[in-house]
């Protein structure tokens, strides 16, 4: 298996730390707002790598954060007049259920910020102790880049070229820096913001420093992957193997992968612009498997760009595997035939090929566009060939063959396989049951389980409603 990794701007063969086993971790949204399209590709594109994995045999730990402390959040609190924690909970909530919507998976562990301080003071201090950090007069804590020799490996770019003319470049220039390029990894907190007490003063992290800890804390010193939209290359991931490096003396993350942007209409979204979707923008017109596909119809390097077009192609293209999955599920409750005539073995050694295609195209760096080919290609040979006197095994076969290359993407193209309702109700009660014996991890659990199910669980003065996403 063939990723790119920026490290080294090539392919590389992919081969795990530890036999069998991935350890991934995904930089996740800042909580501050339903998230956007933009936010979608990473969350789809990583999930679908994770999936890849877990078909080749892989365990794959996957840990994705959620920043709940940030300027943004605290504005947004300060606006309406509540606890910043009041607006991350709210966001991290509406971003699970958007999450849920698109079949991405729960990650293994999703920390947050605020829970990993006491992780975050150690790591600081222990680049402090290795001179890798200094104290300003007014407690802020900054990274002294210049210490970390290999600074710029990631991004590849040249110390001197930062510090030099390019302005644009500079991690912002506060006068108490002794070089413009250390960045912070704690501040003093301000009037009206949430702050912990630590040796330096009372404040909070800087951004960088909360997926060092967490990466560390969850995965270990060393992981295989480590990805993000390419935008987080320069500082923040470039900041992160200066940190992590610095503070553990062993190299940090063996693979790091960064998904293209999302651009609509071929400008980059913004809201002043006006070209602004969230998710939920979306989920109004469209089921969100259609921007799940969508998304995947793309190499994941690629730009990618939004369009009312493309989604009524990515449409069309669904509903064309979705509709053969319901006939071939239509022969088989009325075919006959029980065995393989030597025609149809033929033709389920094209299947096979068409299979391989699909493990070529995914292991050449996930290409996902390719793939998708192959799976239209079966599609294709399905439609062409299956009819009312196909045998059973031949029609089974090319069910199973179509849902499991769909299911490793991610899309759900046999609806009928979705969570019933008695299995809800009965979750439902096992939750209830939790909550009562007071064991709230267990009861969290089982609303993420159904959560990853689309199903919304409510609690209401009534008892609890649930409805799918
Ligand atoms: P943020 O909340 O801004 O830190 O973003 C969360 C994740 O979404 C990061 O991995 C970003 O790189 C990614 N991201 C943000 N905007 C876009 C976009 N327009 N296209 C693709 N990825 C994006
Ligand atoms: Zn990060």
């Amino acid at each position: 298996m063939k990723i790119y990794n920026t490290l080294s701007k090539r392919k590389e063969e992919f081969v795990p730390l530890e036999p069998g086993k991935v350890k991934m971790y995904v930089c996740g949204p800042t909580v501050y707002n339903l998230i956007h399209i933009g936010n979608a590709r990473p969350m789809i594109v990583f999930d679908t790598v994770r999936r890849y994995m877990e078909y080749k045999g892989y365990e794959v730990n996957y840990v994705s954060n959620f920043t709940d402390v940030d300027d943004k959040i605290i504005k947004k609190a300060n606006e309406e007049g509540v606890e910043a924690s009041v607006i991350s909970k709210r966001f991290i909530e509406e971003c699970k259920k958007d999450m849920a919507a698109m079949n991405v998976r729960p990650a293994t562990k999703h920390p947050l910020a605020t829970e990993e301080i006491a992780g975050m003071l150690e790591m600081i201090q222990t680049l402090l102790d290795k001179n890798h950090a200094y104290v300003a007069e007014d407690g802020t804590v900054y990274f002294r880049t210049r210490s970390f020799k290999e600074y710029g490996k990631l991004s590849h770019k040249n110390l001197d070229d930062l510090q030099g003319g390019n302005r644009a470049l500079l991690v912002s220039g506060e006068d108490q820096k002794e070089d413009p390029l250390d960045f912070v990894l704690w501040k003093p907190k301000k009037e009206g913001e949430p702050y912990w007490d630590s040796a330096w003063c009372k404040g909070r992290p800087g951004w960088h420093i909360e997926c060092s800890v967490m990466s560390k804390k969850y995965l270990g010193d060393e992981i295989d992957i480590h990805a993000g939209g390419e935008d987080l290359v320069f500082p923040h991931h470039e900041n992160e193997i200066a940190q992590s490096e610095a503070a553990n003396g062993k190299p940090f993350a063996k693979y790091w992968m960064h998904n293209a942007f999302l651009n609509i209409d071929n400008k980059k979204m913004s809201k002043s612009l006006g070209n602004f979707f969230t998710v939920r923008d979306i989920a109004e017109k469209y089921d969100l498997q259609v921007l799940r596909f969508f998304m995947l119809s793309a190499h994941y390097r690629s730009q990618l760009n939004f369009s009312a077009e493309l989604m009524e192609a990515a449409k069309n293209g669904l509903e064309r595997i979705v509709t053969s999955v319901k006939n071939l599920k239509y022969l088989l409750e009325n075919a006959q035939q029980e065995t393989l005539t030597p025609e149809e073995e033929a033709l389920l050694k094209e299947a096979d090929g068409l299979r391989e295609k699909y493990e070529a195209a995914m292991e050449d760096d996930f290409n996902t566009a390719d793939a998708i080919s192959a799976v239209f290609e079966l599609v294709k040979l399905a439609n062409t060939n299956a009819g009312a006197d196909s045998s059973k095994a031949f029609l089974e076969t090319l069910l199973e063959e179509i849902r499991t290359l769909t299911d490793i993407l991610g899309l759900i193209v046999d609806k009928e396989e979705e969570i019933l309702d008695a299995d809800i109700e009965a979750l439902i009660a096992d939750r209830q049951a939790a909550r009562k014996a007071k064991d709230f991890a267990k009861a969290d659990a089982i609303r993420d389980e159904l959560l990853a199910k689309g199903i919304i669980l409510e609690d209401t003065r009534e008892g609890v409603k649930w409805k799918r996403a």
